[in-house]
Order: structure tokens, then C-alpha cells, then sequence
């Protein structure tokens, strides 16, 4: 495996992937720092194309995605593999594995349009792991299911090329991306990554007609204190806008990181409240169990309740707030 510090093999190295920017160049038959691409034939290619080791009808609740197609299922994939290494990934067993050494399913992408009618589904999510390192996968599902008129969801650390990127937003609709920390020591010692391009892909994502929502996992020690929240407000309300839904999750002991205590209650709150402070309009907390609502921002209506991944009520009309008019950002 090329873990990016092999100088004294860098000759023998032919093959340069360009999906993310570890920009790793690969002999062939060696495997990325992802374990799920690997050189053939002087390429560097997914090994989990057509392969996810993962599929499930999700409610879109649970991507989190709160704007966006309330209540409706979405055909969710998980492929192998994983650029970032981060200590509390909630899905190691898959994410730190690679496509061979997992069990999959046979899916070329029009199966999974298929799939996805015969559930009822009216979209796609590619997620549980970094989906983007079977990028070539994703993108061809993305055209498939958005030839067949669904939706194309995409739940990304967003730790990716701007080329590849650009590549995919024109077939996606929705996606949520996880902003660990403002920190980019923060992302170095937990997830052996960097900051500068999550925050490039989520520019290009605000920038472009995909709906964007934000996650935030607030790990008790590491990105909960108020001048984390006060810097990660600061960035989405400034540069990605007021509307962009924020989600503040409650983090749980896992993977390698169980020395310290699930996320309190009271750091969630301080969160919400130094985002709301910061002006930003959409504003939850997850993983606790407890209702959380959609207000109208100008009228305070409850528009639309939601416990665990349940749709209570759902008040939005036309995309406004059937109160006061207003619209309410997403699509409804
Ligand atoms: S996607 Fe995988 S193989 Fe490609 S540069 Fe990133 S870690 Fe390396
Ligand atoms: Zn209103």
C-alpha cells in the first residue's frame, strides 16, 4: 500500500491518481492510501466499481439531509474504502476495508436505477464511507439515475480534486458534507487529512445548484470549544450563506477513539446557540433522540417536526412557509 512517503520508490511508480489530494502514484498492482483504488494497466481504478458492500432503503433523515426530500427513502450505497483515517469513524468495518476483503453485491449502475424504482425511491445517496474514492462508479449511477429522472445525493467528507468534483456536480441534487473542525491540525491528528480542500469542495458546492447541508460531529476535547463553534459559524454562515442547514451531532465512543465521553447535551445547545447567534437559519442537533423541528425564520412557524428519522408534520407548502410566505430554503 503507497501511504505517500515512499520516496525511495517513487521510479518505480507510474500510475498518479487524481481523485483526491494525497495524489497518490502507484506501481502496478499496488493499491492507493484508500484501499479501494489500484494501478491496472498503467490507470489507477476503483476496485469497488459496480460493487457496494453496502445498500439500504434510508430514510433521507438519516443522511442527514433536513431540506430535502422530507420523509422520502433513498437508495443509500456504501462502497469500500476510505481516504481519511479518521479515529471515531462510526463505519471502520467498511470504510478501513478494501473491496476485496469485504462481501459485496453486483450492481452496474442501470441495476441500481432499477433498484431504486422498484423501491420506490425517488434518489440515490452514495455514502457511508468516502464514496468519491469509487468516483467513476458514483459518476456513472449519478448519469444513470439522473437519465431516469431521480435524484442524485451525495454525504462526503469532501476531501476531493476540484476536477473530479466539477465533474460530478452537474448530476447531483443534494449533498452533505462533514466540516470535522476549523482546525487543520484538528483534521491532521484525527483523520490524517487536511482542511484547505474540504473547504474548497464545500465553496464549489455553495458556489453551484446542488442543496447543501453541513455536519458537524462535536467530539467532547477536540472541536468543542466555543472558539471551535465560533469559527466553524463563522465560515458556513459567511461563505457558504445563512440558509445553508447546519448539523450539530452528538458523537459516541468508537473506532479508535473511546477515551472520552459522548458529546453532552450542553455542548450541542452551546453549538446551536453560537450558530444561531452567528445568524445562521437551520440550525440541529443529531444523534440525540430528541424532535427536532424546522421553524420559519421570519415568522417562527414550526413547519416541519421530525423525531429520529419520522416526519411528523410537514406544514411547507410550494417551498414557502404556508404562514407568512417566506421561502424556506431546499426543496420540499
Ligand atoms: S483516491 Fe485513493 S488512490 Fe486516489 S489519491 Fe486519494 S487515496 Fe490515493
Ligand atoms: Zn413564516
Amino acid at each position: 500500500m503507497c501511504e505517500n512517503g515512499g520516496v525511495e520508490q517513487a521510479e518505480s511508480r507510474q500510475a498518479a491518481c487524481g481523485i483526491c489530494p494525497r495524489a497518490c502514484r502507484l506501481a502496478e498492482g499496488e493499491t492507493g492510501f484508500c484501499r479501494a483504488r489500484k494501478a491496472v494497466g498503467g490507470r489507477v481504478v476503483p476496485m469497488a466499481y459496480g460493487r457496494p458492500c453496502a445498500v439500504a432503503l434510508d430514510p433521507m433523515e438519516k443522511k442527514p439531509l433536513y431540506h430535502f426530500l422530507p420523509g422520502r427513502p433513498v437508495l443509500s450505497l456504501g462502497m469500500a474504502g476510505c481516504n481519511l483515517r479518521c479515529r471515531n469513524c462510526q463505519n471502520a468495518e467498511i470504510s478501513q476495508a478494501s473491496p476485496d476483503g469485504i462481501p459485496f453485491e453486483s450492481l452496474a449502475p442501470e441495476e441500481v436505477v432499477a433498484l431504486a424504482r422498484r423501491e420506490g425511491a425517488p434518489a440515490v445517496a452514495y455514502t457511508y464511507t468516502e464514496p468519491l474514492v469509487a468516483f467513476e462508479y458514483v459518476l456513472d449511477c449519478a448519469k444513470a439515475a439522473r437519465a431516469a429522472g431521480l435524484a442524485n445525493v451525495l454525504v462526503s467528507a469532501g476531501y476531493v480534486n476540484p476536477g473530479p468534483l466539477a465533474q460530478l456536480v452537474p448530476f447531483l441534487d443534494a449533498a452533505n458534507i462533514d466540516l470535522k473542525t476549523m482546525r487543520d491540525a484538528g483534521y491532521r491528528e484525527n483523520c490524517a487529512a487536511t482542511l484547505a480542500p474540504v473547504l474548497g469542495t464545500l465553496r464549489a458546492l455553495a458556489r453551484s445548484a446542488v442543496h447543501l447541508e453541513v455536519t458537524n460531529l462535536v467530539i467532547p476535547g477536540f472541536n468543542d470549544a466555543e472558539e471551535d463553534f465560533a469559527a466553524w459559524c463563522a465560515f458556513v454562515a459567511g461563505e457558504l450563506g445563512e440558509e445553508t442547514p447546519v448539523h450539530f451531532s452528538r458523537f459516541f465512543p468508537c473506532h479508535r477513539l473511546r477515551d472520552r465521553p459522548p458529546t453532552p447535551p450542553a455542548a450541542l445547545e452551546k453549538a446551536k446557540e453560537t450558530a444561531l447567534a452567528r445568524g445562521l437559519k437551520h440550525v440541529y442537533c443529531g444523534n440525540t433522540g430528541s424532535e427536532e423541528t424546522t421553524f420559519c425564520p421570519a415568522c417562527g412557524a414550526a413547519l416541519l417536526v421530525r423525531r429520529a428519522f419520522e416526519i411528523l408534520v410537514n406544514r411547507v407548502r410550494g417551498g414557502c412557509c404556508p404562514d407568512c410566505g417566506r421561502n424556506i430554503h431546499g426543496r420540499f
